[in-house]
């Protein structure tokens, strides 16, 4: 008998588990079942053979229509050539030297036929595919491979031209029916509620249904269970986290008073009972772990500053972790700025109960990096903003509380765990992420359910409307035209721009279809259409003084309009700014441009971001940038964004509790099931937060988290 963590070898033979590890990656009893089917096949089914892909790996069912074999005219052999076909359309199954064949294909005959779709003299064929004909008139072709067709419902799998769905079927099959009885992690009750199958019978369920019903239940089951664990290793995580001790920072001056009374503005409801939260978790024993999400230009910087200040009263450090060079000297200005003589301290006008703000990147000289390093050390710098130099051992900090992460998913779990071990001996520092990038509810649960999140929903008053427009360049020239009169105007109005192109440099091989560079638009529109104001260049690749001088050049008005790639696309805040062209701009992610364009309208001007496109109107592309011009809500954009990308691109690119380990739960299609198995976690942990009457479910959080350790090593 085997279970789930069988490794597959010795059950079904070195030379099968060889083929189903190199070809579908699967080592385990657990990993091939839950290998599930793509779709089911029934017997009668047709396949739609005009749907074919070329190239695609296809498994079709159809009826032979006709077999003819001819000789090769330039080489010694012959030709097989079986028509099979589904009423409407056909397709060519090509044998070379395979005449013995001939007899097994008779006309009439229906069987499951699986290639590669190629074309050949305008016809689609698969050549040389896997054939099991359907046993009508008795004479099966392989008796064992036809008996994965006595069912009414065929599983069709994932499978690859070595690894064909059949066979992959004979072996779940073989392997099922030596599999020792699955136990639950879903405490019964659970499932009683939600009409879920077990596991055991779900297992078996998902490869041999009896009716459609019953796959759709054990596919809905299995799903629960990857939802169910996964929720329960973040619940699990959160628990362990609320058992470290951080310090608790209850401030003693009235620091975060005089910095309230002197902000020019109100706080928003939503930046004041956020801030209200933080500030009682700063105060207690257990390290805070918040998410703070937020349109852009919802204040999330603000809601930090205020968050690291009331540490800093407390008389302890703040850490402002930035993904770029660019973005920590932003942070730094804008920090300053806001403080005004609070943030410092040791100069001459500062304000003796304030502190000192710090930044340490990599590119600080060597004498101001050991003055910054012993402030730091000392504790003099209450706030140190910086990149990932920070993380290096050098830095230490007398008394680190608070640690601000500014766009998590730039930051991977080792990193985490670096700058929590620079807090004091036997306590951890409290932590707040800062997104700017939306994320819709499910995907957070399930990418950042160890964090607790606090969503700023509303934009602060006084932010003037952005207008977007999509600009069909190709189709309207003149439209094309107008945009750089457009900002020639709000220039002239005293205002500034933002140019922002998908690519840094030309390449020499470009043709006419190539996406904008920056550099070349700088030179051209310097040149050109915009001759005579005055455009600076940013990017990416230039050195970081060059960056942070033009950054500064443009934030003081000394220059007109800034090209730029996508580095403005966090966290650069300049209110003068109020008109955004993206050239190409169908060469950005939906969520990508909706956080561009958040970049203006910030200083009360309204703001005017024209999205530029060569792509015809009613294509796919320019109908994504249409939705971004009508929509303003980044939470619905981050849906669609989810939706048209594909979960995989979208998670991808945000920090992984786990998300590789997701195989049949989709968060797109997955949502409620999501929601119901997050209450059932929460309720067991409330009651049990140990798990000790749920040892099943400990220890396979404890094997799961294992796990993803070895996927987090693996991927380092
Ligand atoms: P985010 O970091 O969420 O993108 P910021 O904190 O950078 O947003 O805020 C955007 C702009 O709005 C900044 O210029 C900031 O000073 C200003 N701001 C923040 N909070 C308020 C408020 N309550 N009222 C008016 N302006 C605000
Ligand atoms: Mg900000």
């Amino acid at each position: 008998m085997v279970a789930l963590d069988t490794r597959l070898a010795p059950v079904i033979g070195d030379k099968s588990a060889k083929l189903l590890e190199s070809a579908l990656g699967l080592r385990t009893v657990g990993e091939l079942l839950w290998h599930a089917p793509r779709r089911y096949a029934t017997r009668g089914e047709r396949t739609d053979l005009t749907a074919l892909d070329d190239g695609a790996f296809v498994t079709v069912m159809a009826e032979v229509q006709q077999v003819t074999t001819r000789t090769m005219r330039t080489r010694r052999g012959t030709i097989l050539d079986v028509v099979v076909g589904d009423g409407r359309a056909s397709l060519h199954l090509t044998f070379f030297n395979q005449q013995w064949r001939e007899r097994l294909f008779q006309p009439g005959r229906k069987g499951l036929f699986g290639g590669r779709v190629s074309t050949f003299n305008g016809r689609r064929q698969l050549t040389h595919p896997e054939c099991v004909l359907l046993p009508e008139g008795g004479d099966a072709v392989d008796a064992e491979a036809v008996e994965a067709f006595a069912h009414e419902l065929i599983p069709i799998y994932p499978a690859t031209a070595k690894l064909p769905t059949w066979r992959i079927a004979k072996t779940i099959r073989y392997v099922l029916d030596l599999l020792d009885h699955v136990d639950d992690l879903v405490p019964d009750e659970v499932r009683a509620e939600h009409s879920l199958p077990t596991m055991d019978a779900a297992l078996r369920l998902l490869h041999v249904p009896a009716t459609p019903a019953d796959a759709r239940a054990a596919a809905q089951r299995l799903a629960w269970e990857e939802a169910f664990l996964l929720l329960a290793v973040m619940r699990s995580r959160r628990e362990h986290l609320a058992a470290e001790a951080a310090r608790p920072c209850i401030p003693a001056g009235g620091l975060g008073a005089r910095f309230d009374a002197s902000l020019p503005f109100a706080l928003t409801d939503g930046q004041r009972e956020i801030g209200d939260r933080i500030a009682a978790d700063l105060a207690g024993p257990r390290p805070m772990h918040r998410l703070l999400q937020g349109e852009v230009g919802s204040g999330k910087t603000l809601v930090a500053l205020r968050a690291m200040l009331a540490a800093v009263d407390a008389g302890a450090q703040c850490a402002l972790l930035a993904p770029t060079e660019v973005l920590a000297q932003q942070h730094l200005l804008t920090m300053r700025a806001l403080l005004g003589p609070l943030g410092r301290r040791s100069e001459l006008d500062g304000d003796p109960e304030g502190t000192d703000v710090v930044l340490l990147t990599g590119s600080v000289g060597a004498a101001q990096r050991r003055d910054v390093l012993a402030r730091i050390a000392d504790g003099s710098a209450g706030i140190v903003i910086g990149t990932h130099a920070l993380l290096e051992d050098r830095v230490r900090f007398a008394d680190l509380a608070l640690v601000v992460v500014d766009e998590q998913h730039r930051f991977g779990v080792e990193q985490r765990a670096t700058i929590r071990a620079k807090a004091p001996d036997g306590t951890v520092p409290h932590m707040l992420v800062m997104t700017a990038t939306p994320i819709p509810r499910t995907a957070a649960i399930t990418v950042f359910g160890d964090l607790e999140v606090s969503t700023l929903r509303e934009l602060p008053a006084g932010r003037a409307p952005i207008t977007t427009h999509a600009v069909a360049a190709a189709e309207r020239p003149r439209h094309a035209a107008r945009m750089w009169e457009r900002v020639r105007e709000e220039v002239t109005a005293g205002h500034q721009a933002y140019v922002v192109c998908p690519r840094i440099e030309a390449a020499a091989g470009d043709d006419a279809d190539a996406p904008a560079a920056a550099e070349q638009t700088a030179t051209a529109l310097r040149d050109g259409e915009l001759a005579g104001l005055r455009v600076g260049l940013v990017h990416g690749r230039m050195p970081a003084d060059a960056k942070a001088e033009t950054m500064r050049a443009f934030a003081a008005g000394r220059l007109d309009v800034l090209v730029a790639t996508t580095v403005i696309e966090v966290g650069i805040d300049v209110p003068n700014a109020s008109t955004m062209i993206v050239l190409d701009a169908d060469h950005f992610g939906i969520s990508q441009l909706h956080q561009l364009r958040g970049r203006i309208g910030r200083g009360g001007v309204p703001g005017l971001c024209l999205l530029h496109t060569r792509q015809p109107s009613g294509s796919p592309a320019s109908e994504r940038l249409a939705r971004v011009a009508d929509t303003t809500d980044g939470f619905a954009l981050a849906q669609l964004d989810l939706e048209q990308r594909g979960e995989g691109d979208v998670l991808g690119t945000l920090q992984s509790g786990g998300r590789t380990s997701l195989r049949l739960l989709s968060v797109l299609r997955d949502q409620q099931v999501i929601e119901q198995a997050a209450l059932a976690v929460d309720a067991i942990f409330t009651v049990d937060p140990t798990l000790n009457a749920h040892p099943a479910l400990a220890q396979a959080i404890a094997v799961r988290e294992f796990e993803l350790q070895d996927e987090y090593l693996d991927t380092a």
